[in-house]
């Protein structure tokens, strides 16, 4: 099986920076197989329903502002595939989409991972309607995508508190960042996967490092298609800007 990665995406700058995460992200695809395409599930793309984008060329989405010209000019050109996307809607019961593309979740990370843009990519949209359960039953259905040597991609972030954001590279994490970000990779270590899906909120520290889910639920995209057998691999850790979780693993 294809791993399952969940990855830190951070600012849109890391698009265009070189630092300890981008060398992280550089690295990663020499770890294992180069997979037939690959499904990210982005916190950027949040819908009614479900899903799966499903044109031949998608566009290159720059969903912000505000930040320098040269991330606008930033384009992923790799290919979509009708064909995978017709295989996924079937499997996960979604439906196809021609309007979006890859939005700055998807990108500024594959343009690290995979720079040369070769291999298929399709995006899965995250229904804004669903509980994180029922996030997590559509995730274990992505285990098939494993089978078939596809790369799931979460992209969102443990810990993001984007009021709480400090800018500078050498700012200190909060205390509750450090803390909820410590206490979600010691439940994915353990694979209580029932905490982080019924009691992300529970704690002060999950509730600032959460103050909305949407960077939080494309983990449960990664931890659904895991299984028991998988081993697991933090391949990187640490906080930027003071508030936002660069934790990325892989399970294989
Ligand atoms: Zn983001």
């Amino acid at each position: 099986m294809m791993p399952a990665l969940f990855i830190g995406h951070g600012s849109p700058m890391n698009a265009i920076e070189d630092n300890t995460y981008t060398r992280m992200l550089s690295g990663l695809g020499e770890k294992f197989p180069r997979p037939k395409f690959i499904l990210v599930i982005s916190a950027h793309w949040l819908t009614n329903g479900s899903f799966v984008t499903s044109m031949d060329k998608p566009s290159t989405i720059h969903d912000f502002g505000g930040f320098p010209k040269e991330l606008f000019e930033v384009n992923y050109p790799a290919p979509g595939n009708a064909a995978t996307a017709k295989l996924v809607q079937e499997l996960l019961g979604v439906r196809a989409d021609k309007s979006w593309g890859f939005d700055h979740g998807t990108w500024s990370v594959l343009k690290h991972l995979y720079p040369a843009a070769d291999i298929p990519v399709l995006q899965l949209s995250i229904d804004k309607n669903l509980s994180l359960q029922e996030h997590f039953n559509l995730g274990q259905k992505l285990r098939k995508i494993r089978e078939i040597e596809g790369l799931v991609i979460g992209s969102g972030d443990i810990v993001h508190n984007l009021r709480a954001l400090k800018w500078g590279s050498d700012v200190a994490p909060y205390e509750w960042a450090l803390e909820f970000d410590l206490l979600a990779k010691e439940k994915i270590r353990q694979r209580d996967f029932k905490y982080l899906i019924e009691d992300v909120l529970s704690t002060e520290a999950g509730r600032l490092s959460n103050p909305t889910l949407d960077h939080y639920i494309p983990l449960l995209y990664t931890l659904g298609p895991s299984v028991e057998d998988d081993e697991l691999f933090f391949e990187y850790e640490g906080i930027q800007n003071g508030s936002i979780s660069m934790t990325s693993f892989r399970f294989e």
